[in-house]
C-alpha cells in the first residue's frame, strides 16, 4: 500500500474479461453483452470497456446520454445503447454521436421520430416494454397506439425489443414466468427486431430467458446476484484500508458515536481509514441490525465496533494473533474473505449499492492478474 492512500481499490481487469467470456459461453448463440451504467459500477467505465471490447463485447448499455457521449469518444465499432430514452434537449448530440437511445415512452419515440425526420435518415433505437417491473416502459395502451398509427416508428430503425425482470435474482419467484409471457405477447405487435429479457441474474434463469441478447452488469464485476446457484464468474474488486492505530479498550468502555458499543471484556480495537465519507454505508455500524459489518486480517474475520463514522471505523481485532496483527498495516474491506455480496448482506443493502459508492479518496488500482 502506497503511503499515501487511505484505502485501495484493486480492480482485475483480465477477471473482468473471463467472466464476460463465461457468461457468453453460458448463453450460447445469444449475443451477450456489457453494462457499464454509473462508469462501469463505480470501477472506471475508461477502463474496464476496453478490455471488455478487447475480450469481444460489441454491445453497451449505460444509463444517461453523459455517459453515452463519453463512451462514444473513446469506443468505435461498438453499439452504446442509453437506458434513459432520449428528450428534447439531448436528441441532436445523441445522433450525432450515434448513441442508441432506448425508447420507453410515447415521447421518446416523437422526439428520436423528429430527429429522424430533421435529418432525413433512420436511426436506430430499442423499444422498452414494461413486462411488469412498473419502471419504465411501454405499457399495453402505448403498444396499441403504436400499433393504431403506421407513422408512429418513421424515421426510427427498431434494434432491439427489451423488457427487465424484477425478480429474476428468485429462481422461485412467480413474476419471472409472468413477465416473459407478458414480454412473449407484446413482441408481436412491435416492429421485428431481436428480443432482450435478462440481466445477470436472469441469463441464470435459463435458455427460456435468454432470447437474442442478454445485458450482464454486475456478474462481469464478480457479484453474484442469482439465489438459485453460482454463477459462473470470479472476483474483481479488492478494497483494502489502512489501520491509523490499534488501541486496547477496557471492560466497560465505549467505542464510537454516542457510545453504542460497550466492551463487555478487555478487547483490541483497530482503527482503519474509511468510513461512510468513502462508501462504507453508516448502516454497517454494530448496533444498527443483527448483522453488521466485517473485515478482514490476513483470513482473520473481524467484525465493526459502534458506529461507522466519516472517516473512521473502528474493528474489534482481539481474535487476530499477535504475530499477525503486528505486521498488519492495512484490513480487507471486500476480497477473498469477505466477499462483494457479504459486504452488501452486512450493511442491509447490496453488493451493487457498495460497489457504486465506493469513495474517491480510495485510490484505484488496476491489475490484469498476472504475478508481477
Ligand atoms: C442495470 C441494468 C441491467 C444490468 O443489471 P445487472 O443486474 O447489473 O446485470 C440490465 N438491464 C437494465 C434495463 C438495467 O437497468
Amino acid at each position: 500500500m502506497s503511503t499515501h492512500a487511505r484505502g485501495r481499490i484493486t480492480i482485475d481487469l483480465s477477471a473482468i474479461a473471463r467472466n464476460w467470456t463465461q457468461l457468453s459461453k453460458r448463453v450460447g448463440t445469444t449475443e451477450c453483452a456489457g453494462v457499464v451504467k454509473a462508469d462501469a459500477y463505480g470501477l472506471g467505465a475508461s477502463a474496464v470497456v476496453p478490455v471488455l471490447r478487447e475480450a469481444g463485447c460489441r454491445t453497451f448499455f449505460v444509463a444517461s446520454c453523459e455517459e453515452g457521449l463519453a463512451l462514444a469518444s473513446v469506443l468505435s465499432g461498438a453499439r452504446i445503447f442509453v437506458l434513459d430514452g432520449v428528450f428534447a434537449a439531448n436528441r441532436s448530440h445523441m445522433a450525432d454521436a450515434g448513441l442508441i437511445p432506448v425508447l420507453s415512452t410515447r415521447e421518446h419515440i416523437a422526439h428520436w421520430r423528429r430527429e429522424a425526420q430533421a435529418r432525413q435518415t433512420k436511426l436506430a433505437a430499442a423499444l422498452q416494454i414494461d413486462s411488469g417491473l412498473n419502471r419504465l416502459g411501454l405499457d399495453a395502451d402505448d403498444i396499441q397506439a403504436l400499433k393504431s398509427d403506421p407513422d408512429a416508428l418513421a424515421g426510427i430503425d427498431v434494434k432491439l425489443n427489451m423488457s427487465h425482470l424484477a425478480s429474476g435474482d428468485d429462481p422461485d419467484a412467480r413474476e419471472n414466468e409472468l413477465q416473459r409471457q407478458a414480454f412473449e405477447t407484446h413482441l408481436p405487435h412491435l416492429p421485428a427486431a431481436p428480443a432482450s429479457l435478462a440481466a445477470s441474474d436472469g441469463l441464470m434463469l435459463g435458455t427460456d430467458y435468454h432470447y437474442d441478447l442478454v445485458r450482464p452488469g454486475y456478474a462481469l464485476y464478480g457479484g453474484q446476484a442469482f439465489r438459485g446457484r453460482q454463477t459462473p464468474v470470479e472476483p474483481v474488486v479488492t478494497v483494502t484500508a489502512q489501520i491509523l492505530q490499534v488501541r486496547t479498550v477496557r471492560t466497560g468502555d465505549a467505542v464510537g458515536y454516542s457510545a453504542t458499543f460497550r466492551a463487555r471484556s478487555d478487547i483490541k480495537v483497530a482503527i482503519i481509514a474509511a468510513g461512510y465519507g468513502d462508501g462504507i454505508p453508516r448502516t454497517a455500524s454494530a448496533e444498527t441490525h443483527d448483522v453488521h459489518g466485517m473485515a478482514a486480517i490476513h483470513g482473520h474475520r473481524v467484525p465493526v465496533v459502534g458506529r461507522v463514522s466519516m472517516d473512521l471505523v473502528a474493528l474489534d481485532v482481539t481474535s487476530v494473533p499477535e504475530s499477525v496483527l503486528e505486521k498488519a498495516d492495512a484490513v480487507e474491506l471486500i476480497g477473498p474473505t469477505v466477499t462483494l455480496d457479504e459486504a452488501g448482506h452486512n450493511a442491509g443493502t447490496i453488493g451493487y449499492e457498495i460497489l457504486t459508492r465506493l469513495g474517491h479518496r480510495f485510490a484505484r488500482t488496476y491489475t490484469t492478474g498476472d504475478p508481477t
